[in-house]
């Protein structure tokens, strides 16, 4: 077993029933982003029936932001034996939850506080907990940003999509 493997089975041991979870793309995942990818329409049909079914509310806290209700969150599973990168659907996350999500940008916004202490509300955990969580998973980020990751854009296909090849010039670093 991988330290990456032995590090994933922990965090999950120990938080596995977290509600709130942090969600970070490794630097070698460059295609993290589905919506640059696909047209505006496709985008809007994907997205909408997310956002119907969550009537406006977050789909993990119930909550909604003062600007925009509700944001749409790509999902993703990780195999850490495989390196495989499957995306498996979207929700409808509340701005906070959403921050907590990519903490690694929400960090460099110097918001990274703000975003502690939603994860330790939502999830009924001490700020110390949440502490201890958070340098779990930016340990796992580092290990999984050693490899190369591949992606499964099955959901995707299934949802009458076509994905470009991979383009250069549009690549960018993910949003971790
Ligand atoms: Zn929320």
């Amino acid at each position: 077993m991988t330290e990456r493997t032995r590090l994933y089975r922990h965090i999950a041991a120990r938080f596995g029933d977290a509600r709130l979870t942090i969600e970070l793309v490794p630097k070698t995942s460059w295609y993290s982003n589905v919506r640059s990818h696909v047209s505006e329409a496709e985008w809007d049909r994907l997205r909408k029936p997310v956002q119907r079914r969550a009537k406006s509310q977050c789909e993990i806290c119930g909550g909604r932001g003062p600007t925009h209700a509700v944001e749409c969150h790509e999902i993703w599973r990780y195999d850490d034996d495989t390196y495989v990168q499957e995306l498996m659907g979207l929700t409808a996350l509340c701005p906070a939850c959403h921050a907590v999500k990519h903490f690694g940008r929400t960090y460099t916004r110097g918001r990274a506080d703000e975003a502690l202490q939603h994860l330790a509300d939502v999830n009924g955990w001490t700020e110390e907990v949440a502490a201890d969580y958070i340098a779990l998973v930016l340990e796992l980020w580092r290990l999984r940003s050693e490899v190369p990751w591949r992606l499964d854009l099955t959901w995707l296909t299934e949802h009458g999509i076509t994905i470009p090849e991979r383009d250069p010039a549009k690549a960018r670093p993910p949003d971790a």
